[in-house]
């Protein structure tokens, strides 16, 4: 990924989405922001147990950075729900954990402290969509629901789409003690040493499987609970939230 700074906020950004002039788009990591001890410093999670006002000086400062009419977002719940920004909503929508728009301006957010964020991308069309996919979203197949929820609505040929995986748990960290009741047997090709499971791999072919061209699908390859920069959920237990936003410009 490419290592870019707005404001004094250090970003991340996909390679290919990043020469895309009609897209915007940043990964966030944990520095730049206002909060304190376990949050700090740029938590972007409202539930996680943080000052409220400093999580919405992080939010606000995001937005303005990368200079958005607005930002929103949803109560994740690792199902496989999405939303379509058409309006003017902005910051905390309902329960989902996809968004979707074609909108210029509105930032999708996805927060994030080990699960993957999916980044879908149909610049010539002018639609995004912005996914989160922890383990459960891999056992439900959350990538496919979000290429067939842009066909539905949109009419976007999965084709045309571009993707970006972030910084997410690696095959390093991803061990899964229960996985012989937590992951089906098919993931069991995935499994690469001891009780590890390749996560990003198994997003990587739903993708393909939902008909999204391998070379348009760009991986981060950073594991969030290895690379100190971001939140991990697995590594620290009481921490922040970091995100992935995209946008149409
Ligand atoms: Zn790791």
């Amino acid at each position: 990924m490419l290592r870019q700074q707005e404001n004094n906020l250090p970003l991340l950004r996909f390679v290919a989405l990043a020469g895309m002039d009609r897209l915007n788009h940043a990964v966030t990591t944990r520095h730049g922001g206002v909060s304190q001890g376990a949050f700090a410093s740029l938590n972007l999670g409202q539930s996680c147990g943080d000052d409220p006002t400093a999580v919405a000086a992080n939010l606000e400062s995001l937005r303005e950075s990368l200079g958005l009419t607005r930002l929103v977002w949803a109560r994740q719940v690792h199902g496989t729900g999405l939303l379509a920004v058409d309006g003017h909503e902005a910051g905390l929508l309902g329960e989902a954990d996809g968004l979707a728009t074609d909108q210029p301006g509105v930032g999708l957010l996805i927060k994030q402290a080990d699960c993957q964020a999916v980044v879908l991308a149909a610049p010539a069309r002018g639609v995004v969509a912005n996914l989160h996919i922890g383990w459960r979203g891999n056992v439900q197949n959350m990538a496919r629901r979000g290429v067939e929820f842009l066909q539905e609505r949109y009419g976007v040929d999965p084709g045309e789409l571009w993707a970006g995986i972030s910084p997410s748990l690696g095959p390093c960290c991803a061990e899964f003690v229960n996985h012989a009741t937590e992951l089906p047997q098919d993931f069991l090709r995935y499994r690469l040493w001891g009780d590890n499971f390749d996560l990003w791999q198994i997003t990587m072919d739903q993708l393909c499987e939902a008909g999204v061209p391998m070379a348009q699908i760009e991986m981060s390859g950073m594991c969030t609970r290895c690379a100190g920069q971001f939140f991990s959920y697995r590594r620290e237990g009481v921490t922040g939230r970091f995100g992935t936003v995209v946008a149409l410009r």
